[in-house]
C-alpha cells in the first residue's frame, strides 16, 4: 500500500520506518527544512548546534531503545551514571544526589531514595512510600485513575507533606511537562515514578552523542528510503481533501514557495502533526465527531530551550541536572555530556526555561538576563569576585505550543491510532500509548499506528472505502 504520512517528527519517521519494515511504501511529507519536529536542531554561523529542546533518553524507553538497535546506532547514546542530581538551593554550587545501586528493581530505587537526607526527612520518605503502595499494587489502571487529580492534589490526599513537593517534584513536574505540580495531572509523575520503580534501568539516563535530526532521523530516513519509501522536506500538508463518503480523497502538499500545491493520492493517510496544527487541518464535516471534538481539550504548552556559550567551565558533571530555579527546569553542560558538542576548556548550557507562559512572548535579551540571574543563584563562584564567567554568545528557541499540557482530565482526550475515517490514522505523542508526551511516545504511536494502517490493509484495498462513523 502507498501511505501519505505529515509530519516527519519522530512520530512519522517512525510509522514511516515500520511501514516500510512491513512492505509497504510510506511517502512523508515534511512541512519544515529540517527533520524532527521537536528534535530540530540547527547550525550557528560558527558551526555550534542549537536544539529545539534538551534531550534526555531513559532506560524506561523499550521502543527507542528498540529503534536504536534495529537502525544499528545504539552505540550513539552516551548512558551516564544511574543517578538523578538536584542543585541545593540552600548550598549553592553544591548539589545533592540520588544514586541508583546495582540491585534489582524496586530495591534500587527504594536504596536511591532512603540513601539521600538532603531532601527528604525520614518521615517524609515514609509518607510519600506509603501513598505510592496502591501504584506499584494495581499498576497502570490505578495510574489512569489518578487523572482526575492534580499532582498537587494526589499528595494531599495521600497526607504528604507539601515539603515534598517544594523539594522534588516541582522539579520533576517542569522536567516532565514543563508546567507546575499544581497544574500536571498525577497520571504523568506517576507513569514515570511506576516505570522507574519497577525497572531496573528505567531511570537511567543517556544523551544522544550529537544533534537528533543527523544522529537519529537520518538513519530512520535512510532506512525507508533504502526500501522504497519517500520523505521530502518542504512540502506542507495545506487540506484534507475528501471523498463524498468523507473518507480521505487526497492531501494538498506544498504550495506559496514550495511551487504550485499537488494533490496526493494512497491508500490510506497518516497525519503525524502535533495536536494544534492538526485542529486547524480537520476538515468541517469531521469536526462533530466524538474523537475530533475532544481534540479541542488538548493545546501545547510554551517552553523555552537556552544555550549559553561561556568562555571557561562551570561545572564537571556528566549528567543531567534538575536546577530546581523557580524560573529554569533541568540543564546539562553539553560540553561534557554530548560527544559531538564537546569543548575541553569552555562550558555551553543547555537550560530548559519553565514554566514559560509568562516569558514566550519576551524578548531574547530580558530571557537571557533573567536565566543568568538564576545561574548566579546556583553558581555564585563563576559570577562574583574579580575572575567572573563571561558570556560568549547565545541562542534562544521558544516554542509556543510544544507538547501537549498534560493537566488532568486529558487521558480521555487522547485519541487512538485508528479514527472512524477508514483510511485516515494518527501518529503523535499526543495520541494515546502509555509513555505520554515522550520521544518514546512519539514513536511508540508510531509504530502503533503502522500497525493499526498495515491491519486494515484488506479493507483499505476495497474499492471505495466508507466511512465508519460519519454522522447520516
Ligand atoms: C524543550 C523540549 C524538551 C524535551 N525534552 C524531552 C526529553 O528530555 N525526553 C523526551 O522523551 N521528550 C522530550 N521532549 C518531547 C519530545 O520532543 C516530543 O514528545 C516528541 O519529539 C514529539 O514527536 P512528534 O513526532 O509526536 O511531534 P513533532 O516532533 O512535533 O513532529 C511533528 C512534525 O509535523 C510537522 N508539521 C507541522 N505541521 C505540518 C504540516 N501542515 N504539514 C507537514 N508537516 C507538518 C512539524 O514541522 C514536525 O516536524 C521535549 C520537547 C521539548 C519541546
Amino acid at each position: 500500500m502507498r501511505v501519505a504520512i505529515a509530519g516527519a517528527g519522530l512520530a512519522g519517521l517512525s510509522c514511516a520506518k515500520y511501514l516500510v519494515d512491513a512492505g509497504h511504501i510510506p511517502v512523508v511529507f515534511e512541512s519544515r527544512d529540517v527533520l524532527g519536529g521537536k528534535v530540530a536542531a540547527w547550525k550557528d554561523e560558527d558551526g555550534d548546534w542549537y536544539e529545539t529542546g534538551l534531550h534526555i533518553f531513559f532506560g524506561a524507553y523499550p521502543n527507542m531503545l528498540q529503534l536504536f538497535r534495529e537502525l544499528g546506532i545504539e552505540k550513539r547514546l552516551q548512558w551516564k551514571s544511574h543517578s538523578m542530581i538536584f542543585n541545593q538551593l540552600e548550598e549553592p554550587g553544591k548539589y545533592s544526589r540520588f544514586d541508583f545501586p546495582d540491585l534489582p528493581a524496586p530495591l534500587n530505587g527504594v536504596a536511591a531514595i532512603l540513601s539521600n537526607n538532603d531532601m527528604l526527612s525520614w518521615s517524609e520518605k515514609i509518607a510519600f512510600g506509603l501513598g505510592l503502595v496502591p501504584a506499584m499494587m494495581r499498576g497502570q489502571s490505578y495510574v489512569e485513575e489518578c487523572d482526575q487529580y492534580s499532582w498537587t492534589e494526589w499528595l494531599r490526599i495521600h497526607n504528604i507533606p507539601e515539603r515534598v513537593n517544594k523539594e522534588v517534584f516541582i522539579a520533576m513536574s517542569k522536567a516532565l511537562n514543563f508546567i507546575d505540580p499544581d497544574e500536571i495531572s498525577a497520571t504523568v509523575l506517576l507513569t514515570a515514578l511506576n516505570r522507574f520503580l519497577q525497572e531496573k534501568d528505567g531511570s537511567r539516563m543517556a544523551f544522544l552523542d550529537g544533534a537528533p535530526p543527523e544522529r537519529l532521523c537520518q538513519p530512520m530516513v535512510d532506512h525507508i528510503q533504502a526500501l522504497g519509501g519517500e520523505v521530502h522536506l518542504n512540502s506542507p500538508l495545506r487540506e484534507i481533501n475528501l471523498k463524498e463518503d468523507g473518507s480521505v480523497a487526497s492531501f494538498l502538499i506544498g504550495g506559496e514557495r514550495e511551487g504550485e500545491p499537488r494533490n496526493v493520492q494512497a491508500d490510506a493517510y497518516v497525519s503525524a502533526l502535533p495536536v494544534d496544527p492538526l485542529k486547524l487541518l480537520l476538515p468541517a464535516p469531521w469536526k462533530q465527531m466524538d474523537v475530533f471534538r475532544k481534540l479541542e481539550g488538548l493545546r501545547g504548552v510554551p517552553v523555552i530551550n537556552i544555550h549559553l556559550w561561556f568562555d571557561r567551565k562551570l561545572t564537571d558533571i556528566d549528567h543531567l541536572l534538575f536546577s530546581r530555579s523557580p524560573l529554569l527546569s533541568v540543564y546539562a553542560d553539553m560540553s561534557i555530556t554530548c560527544k559531538e558538542y564537546e569543548d575541553l576548556d569552555r562550558s555551553m548550557l543547555e537550560l530548559v526555561f519553565a514554566p514559560a507562559k509568562d516569558w514566550i512572548g519576551c524578548s531574547d535579551e530580558d530571557i537571557i538576563a533573567a536565566t543568568l540571574a538564576e545561574l548566579k543563584k546556583l553558581f555564585p563562584m563563576h559570577f562574583t569576585g574579580e575572575k567572573q564567567a563571561k558570556l560568549r554568545k547565545y541562542k534562544v528557541i521558544k516554542t509556543p505550543l510544544s507538547v501537549y499540557k498534560t493537566t488532568p482530565g486529558c487521558q480521555k482526550l487522547r485519541p487512538s491510532q485508528e479514527t472512524p475515517i477508514v483510511n485516515f490514522f494518527l501518529a503523535g505523542d499526543f495520541t494515546m500509548q502509555r509513555y505520554l508526551a515522550s520521544m518514546e511516545g512519539a514513536v511508540l504511536s508510531g509504530k502503533l499506528c503502522a500497525s493499526a494502517v498495515d491491519g486494515s490493509a484488506e479493507k483499505l484495498s476495497t474499492a471505495q472505502a466508507i466511512s465508519k462513523a460519519l454522522p447520516s
